[in-house]
């Protein structure tokens, strides 16, 4: 008895332990910087990819609730610090840059918002985040993958560019492409 309670035991846990460790080491990976050459500045390239890990883990919290909707994480900067942090939630309600801007109260200058898909150029079931973003005076927008959504598909961070506001594009694609990319395409 005792002994087929042990092996019941040791034949359930692994495949829970295997999740929790795949998790774990997930978690734990350090985020691989895509090698570009359109930024020089050594500096400035470490941090883009700090806080678009950021955004890349406050993404997952957006799991299962945000679907169809794909999860997407944004981080709010100024100063170089994190001041508010975003995610999609259910659809209809707030996308990850609304959610973030929603709940920030410090100045809006020089805000830079770090976003893992580009911001939506459409009114859907919400406004346009692109417009959120330049009504609000976001000075730059960085993020990890265009939205291959026809409804958007680059249109986002064209209307990002011609409000003025600064768009780098491809930060971190690898890392967030390789969780956000099943998700799209649904909504
Ligand atoms: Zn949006």
């Amino acid at each position: 008895m005792i002994q087929t309670g042990t092996e019941l035991e040791f034949g359930m846990n692994p495949a829970s332990c295997n999740r929790s460790q795949l998790n774990k080491s997930r978690k734990t990976n350090g985020f691989q910087p895509p090698l570009r050459s359109a930024l020089t500045v050594g500096e400035r390239l470490a941090s883009h990819e700090t806080f678009m890990a950021l955004a890349l883990s406050e993404s997952k919290k957006a799991l299962p609730g945000c679907l169809p909707n794909p999860p997407v994480g944004c981080v709010l900067v100024r100063d170089g610090l994190a001041v508010s942090t975003g995610y999609t939630r259910a659809p209809g309600e707030y996308h990850a840059e609304a959610d973030a801007l929603e709940k920030y109260s410090g100045p809006l200058s020089e805000l830079t918002a770090y976003v893992t898909l580009e911001p939506c150029s459409f009114h859907g079931r919400t406004p346009s985040c692109a417009d959120a973003l330049i009504a609000n005076g976001i000075k730059q927008v960085v993020v990890a993958l265009v939205d291959p959504d026809p409804r958007n598909n680059g249109q986002g961070l064209e209307k990002l560019r011609q409000a003025g506001v600064e768009v780098v594009q491809g930060i971190g694609v690898g890392e967030v492409s390789e969780f956000l990319e099943q998700y799209l395409g649904n909504s």
